[in-house]
C-alpha cells in the first residue's frame, strides 16, 4: 500500500508550508495510457502553490515547455476567474509588512511625539 502524502504540503515556487485552509491552488496531474488494454494509469501528483506565487505565477510570462505552458493556462483561469486568490495573496504580503514594521519598533522604541502637540 502506498501512502501519498497529502499532509504538510509545500508551495513548489517558494517552499512555504500550506497549512489546511490556506488559500493555495493545487494542480494535480496524472497520466494514462491510450489504446493499450489494459489501460495503464499512473499515481495522481499533486502540486501546489500558495496564493502570492499563484497569483505572481498568473500575472508573469508564460514559462517554456508544453507542460508548464498547461499548468501556467490552468492557474491563470483560477486567478482570474475569483478575486479570492488576489485578495489572499494581499493579506499575505500585508501580514509581512506587519510583521516587519513591529519588529523595527522593538528595535527603535517609539519616540514620544507629544511635543508636536504642545505648540499653540
Ligand atoms: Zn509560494
Amino acid at each position: 500500500m502506498r501512502k501519498e502524502p497529502l499532509e504538510n504540503l509545500y508551495c513548489l515556487r517558494c517552499n512555504r508550508e500550506l497549512e489546511s485552509g490556506h488559500k493555495s491552488v493545487a494542480l494535480y496531474m496524472f497520466a494514462q495510457t491510450v489504446g493499450v488494454r489494459p489501460r495503464q494509469k499512473s499515481t495522481a501528483q499533486r502540486i501546489c502553490f500558495c496564493a502570492q506565487c499563484s497569483v505572481s505565477l498568473a500575472m508573469g510570462p508564460a514559462p517554456e515547455g508544453a507542460l508548464n505552458v498547461a499548468a501556467w493556462k490552468m492557474i491563470r483561469d483560477l486567478v482570474g476567474a475569483d478575486p479570492a486568490l488576489n485578495e489572499a495573496a494581499w493579506e499575505n504580503l500585508r501580514g509581512v509588512m506587519g510583521y516587519l514594521q513591529s519588529a523595527e519598533a522593538e528595535v527603535v522604541p517609539r519616540q514620544a511625539c507629544a511635543g508636536e502637540y504642545i505648540e499653540f
